[in-house]
């Protein structure tokens, strides 16, 4: 029987090369810049295989060489890398490693008039190879592995099929033949190649030969003084590493250091989450080398997980060359410089956020949902985390022109707060304008005390995790543990007055007796029915008892486990409120019992809605109405 040697290709690749060669067709240079990150890659390994294996020896000097034929324009991307089996092309070049890639490129290409910008990430995605079709109508690849004797032929017009043949004569390593698409000639000759090459390919590691010119640098630009390194080369290098993620990085970082062990590094951010638009979580890690020369691609043990979102390169004389990857994480060297390098990004985080705080912002709007997963990861650090958090507060507006609200830190927060202020106040609602009716801030506005206001569920987590920050304790302001700091004198007296107004209506007997109806009408619902000392407007509010979680992550926890029981709330009723000074005056009258009683009822479903916590719709419903009908009948 022989061997099947054609094949179709998954079907996510189909739609991918339809995509490629319908929407994304503009800045086609980037397929070049893939294959030959792709043939750098190859070397790599080839290189890293050759140190760590004696039984494979390096006979020739690892390089990529460009071939163009202008008369069949046909050009030939080649080296002498590690080659692919029979078996490694038919899965290597027929499937999509990574699933997200496929739906992500297509969201971003109908979401955004920039394709092009989308398309330049298509290297992060490991789809590069199937670029090589927005240059070529037919993509040949001949390779042979370093681990056999036999060379293989892939070929495909990408229309959804390929072929696979053995093919003799071959050296070791891949050579990528595109038969350039009639209007794409121009790929084919030497000086619009030799552009792209500058553009995209001066930091590969290897040289890359046109004819016999090598047109790269391969400048390690890391191991130079600062001061010797341009702007434009930070900016090419970055783009080497990122592939193209977003266009320029937000900061980089560039150090070197000799003792205790030396190490040169520069370390991107780059301009955009990934993760926030909707692609999976990122995988690329840092390129690791060892006296210049690249033994991990993307080491992702160099930095904690929190920061996963940065480029960049580490270069070390104390690492050795030839270890395994296992080997290599049980270094000392290794552990020390992921130590160090953490504590240096965060204190960068640090002085850009005092430095300039309106760039640290950006930063934070982009990362600061990766970043906060240092709370929890990496105790160590954790208080340096903290101080780097953000959050909108009642001291910023709710909407500003450029419709980026203010944020403000714990230090910023503090340094505001008025002396004798012991706790960090915050509250969590589903958004910012519920948030603003939540009656838990009427006492806060009225004392002028600044509470911060958050809106995403997992923000308030953290804060309700984090619980101190410079001994400071952090507590939600709808929970029993607010203590509220000593008040001035004046302020004091009129508080006072208030404060005994409210107890004589409280201790009222009318009023008691309201209270007695609410707790037989709301009985298991509510741990407690009590007068409210902190409410002057609002009828009534929702109390988290002591020690106890608040509202939004009771919801987050309710919407995930459908047998999760909220623990109850303490309803807060104001005395004074004037809904309250009526029923209270009904209260005499035990014919009114069931209607106080249904309003009872209708202010703890008003409440659990503005907290956005289930309750019944349907009962809720029929009373409503019920007291449309009796107001209704009153009226002329
Ligand atoms: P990625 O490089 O991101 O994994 P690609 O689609 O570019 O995704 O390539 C798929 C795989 O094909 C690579 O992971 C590699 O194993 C293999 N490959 C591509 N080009 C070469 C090459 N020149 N030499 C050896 N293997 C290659």
């Amino acid at each position: 029987m022989s061997t099947p040697s054609e094949f179709t290709f998954q079907a996510e690749i189909k739609q991918l090369l339809h995509l490629l060669s319908h929407s994304l067709y503009q800045n086609r240079e980037i397929a070049i810049r893939e294959l030959i990150s792709n043939a750098s890659d190859a070397l790599d390994k080839f290189r890293h295989i050759t140190l760590t294996n004696s039984e494979v020896a390096n006979d020739a000097p690892l390089e990529i060489t460009l071939e163009q034929n202008e008369a069949d324009n046909v050009l030939v991307i080649r080296d002498n890398g590690i080659g692919m089996t029979r078996d490694e092309l038919i899965k290597n070049l027929g499937t999509i490693a990574h699933s997200g890639s496929l739906e992500f490129l297509k969201t971003a290409t109908q979401s955004s008039p920039e394709s092009a910008n989308n398309l330049s990430l298509i290297g992060q995605f490991g789809v590069g190879f199937y670029s090589a079709f927005m240059l070529a109508e037919k993509v040949e690849v001949l390779s042979r592995s370093y681990q056999s004797d036999e060379g293989h032929r892939w070929e495909s017009d990408g229309s959804g099929r390929f072929t696979v043949e053995p093919q003799a004569d071959l050296n070791r390593g891949t050579q990528i033949r595109l038969h350039l698409k009639e209007d794409l000639k121009e790929f084919a000759q030497p000086w619009r190649l030799k552009s792209v090459l500058k553009q995209y390919s001066t930091f590969v590691p290897h040289p890359i030969k046109l004819g016999d010119e090598v047109v790269n640098e391969q400048k390690p630009i890391w191991v130079e003084p600062k001061s010797n390194v341009t702007d434009e080369q930070y900016q090419k290098f970055f783009e080497h590493l990122a592939h193209g993620a977003g266009d320029k990085p937000l900061w980089h970082l560039h150090l070197s250091s000799d003792s205790p062990f030396q190490f040169h590094t520069i370390l991107y951010c780059p301009d955009s989450n990934i993760e926030r638009m909707g692609f999976g979580r990122v995988e690329h890690g840092l390129q690791l080398c060892a006296k210049r020369i690249l033994v991990q691609h993307n080491c992702r043990e160099l930095l904690p997980e929190y920061l996963r979102f940065l480029y960049g390169l580490v270069d070390s004389a104390d690492l050795p060359l030839n270890v395994s990857r296992e080997a290599l994480q049980d270094n000392t060297v290794f552990r020390k410089i992921k130590k160090v390098l953490t504590k240096k990004v965060l204190s960068h985080l640090q002085s850009l956020a005092t430095e300039k705080p309106d760039d640290y912002l950006t930063f934070y709007r982009q990362f600061g949902i990766t970043l906060r997963e240092g709370l929890h990861a990496d105790f160590e650090h954790r208080e340096e985390v903290a101080g780097l958090l953000r959050f909108p507060t009642t001291a910023s507006p709710i909407e500003t022109a450029d419709k980026t609200e203010p944020l403000t830190g714990f230090a910023d927060y503090l340094k505001r707060a008025p002396e004798g202020q012991k706790q960090i106040y915050f509250l969590g609602g589903p958004d910012r304008k519920s948030l603003e009716q939540n009656p838990n801030l009427e006492l806060f506005r009225r004392k002028k005390l600044e509470v911060l206001l958050v809106t995403d569920p997992i923000d308030e987590f953290v804060l309700g995790n984090l619980r101190n920050y410079q001994d400071k304790d952090i507590v939600a302001i709808d929970s029993a543990q607010v203590e509220l700091p000593p008040t001035t004198d004046a302020d004091q007296a009129e508080e006072a007055q208030t404060q005994a107004a409210q107890t004589a209506v409280a201790e009222s007997s009318g009023f008691q007796r309201v209270l007695e109806l609410l707790r037989t009408e709301l009985g298991s619902d509510v741990q407690e029915v009590r007068a409210s000392q902190r409410l002057t407007e609002a009828v009534c509010c929702l109390v988290n008892a002591e020690g106890s979680m608040s509202a939004q992550l009771q919801k987050v926890l309710a919407t995930g486990d459908r047998e999760f029981n909220a623990p109850k709330k303490i309803f807060e009723l104001n005395p004074s409120a004037p809904l309250t000074t009526r029923l209270t005056a009904l209260a005499d009258n035990s014919a009114n019992d069931s209607f106080i009683q249904q309003c009872g009822r209708q202010l703890f479903a008003n409440a659990l809605l503005l907290e956005g916590l289930p309750l019944d719709p349907s009962q809720m419903v029929s009373r409503v109405q019920g007291f449309m009908l009796e107001a209704a009948e009153k009226r002329a």
